[in-house]
């Protein structure tokens, strides 16, 4: 599905900003009726999966719920999230079909030190139900979508994830972030460097989305330097770079930054001052180019950044002044 240039824009403009709809899509309606055919379900759950990718990667890496509720399949509602419960599970689907991790939420839900997720069981009896759709998800492989959620309305997909154990004595399914983990046979005993791979993985597919996430929601998914506008063109940028002593993925150690100036902060061609002042090397000031050069780095010299409205999402002027020094002595 392409969108034409000025729908990108009018979606994507903080000051108009709303999501779209998602189009109607042309699946058979033999699903609609008691149960699926499992091959049907499983050609469904790609399409849901695919669009999910393909919204994500429209708006910058989420989606808001209104568009994860709103997902419709030849004319008929098929939310993608459950937003009371936290658990989707299609009435006609076999298994589920999605799951929230809420941070900080009400479920015992949180990511252990082996980079795994401790899923806690539903309410209720935990061998019908939600329940049983989630063990089902463990018997036949079948992938689901993560969506971890950490601002209001906002969900990061993670997808696909895999329900690798059953722990009927705590209570809880284990998650995994890659489908090599359902081929462990004993999940519960990891080596290290399977515990380290398992790591590793949580690190890119759930903290680093989930920081891009943060960072781009508190600048309204603009490009602080610039002013750009569109989302898939954006990144979350560290100020002081993960693995520092205070490289931590805080919004205020962010700054959102379209990819060319994103790249140019890494590379110190382009500094921030602590008085939030973009300053660009003098090297690159005195080079003569074409109109990338010269209006895409060089008339950034000397503009202030454009900054979150709420003051705690602000970058630290003591981040910043540490990065600065940097961009100061490398040239
Ligand atoms: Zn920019």
């Amino acid at each position: 599905m392409r969108r034409s240039f000025t729908d990108a824009r009018r979606l994507d403009h903080p000051s108009t900003r709303r999501f779209a709809r998602p189009d109607v899509v042309h699946t058979p309606r033999v699903w609609l009726a008691a149960g699926m055919d499992s091959a049907v379900e499983n050609a469904l759950r790609k399409q849901i999966f695919d669009w999910v990718r393909e919204r994500a990667e429209f708006n910058g890496g989420f989606l808001h719920r209104d568009e994860l509720l709103y997902y419709h399949v030849r004319g008929e509602k098929l939310p993608i999230i459950d937003f009371s419960r936290g658990i989707r599970n299609p009435a006609d689907f076999t298994s589920t079909l999605s799951i929230v991790s809420t941070v900080n939420g009400p479920y015992d839900d949180a990511e252990s030190d082996d980079g795994l997720l401790h899923y806690a069981y539903r309410k209720g009896d935990p061998f019908t139900g939600d329940n049983r759709k989630l063990r089902n998800a463990l018997h036949t492989g079948s992938p689901l979508i993560l969506f971890r959620k950490e601002v209001k309305n906002i969900y990061t997909p993670v997808l696909p994830v895999y329900v690798v154990d059953d722990e009927p004595e705590n209570s809880q399914f284990i998650i995994a972030l890659d489908e090599s983990f359902t081929f462990i046979p004993d999940i519960r005993h990891l080596t290290t460097p399977q515990r380290e791979y398992a790591r590793r993985l949580a690190k890119q597919r759930l903290h680093q989305p989930a920081f891009r996430t943060r960072v781009l929601v508190a600048y309204e998914s603009r490009c602080t330097v610039c002013e750009l506008k569109h989302a898939s063109l954006l990144d979350a940028a560290h100020i002081v770079p993960d693995g520092q002593d205070l490289g931590a993925p805080t919004v205020n150690n962010g700054l959102s930054l379209c990819k060319i100036h994103h790249a140019a902060y890494d590379q110190n061609m382009l500094g921030v001052t602590p008085d939030y002042e973009v300053q660009i090397a003098l090297d690159l000031l005195a080079e003569i180019d074409g109109p990338m050069l010269k209006h895409g780095i060089q008339e950034m010299h000397g503009r202030q950044l454009t900054l979150p409205h709420r003051r705690r999402d602000r970058p630290s002027r003591d981040h910043l002044a540490w990065r600065f020094a940097q961009f100061a002595s490398a040239r």
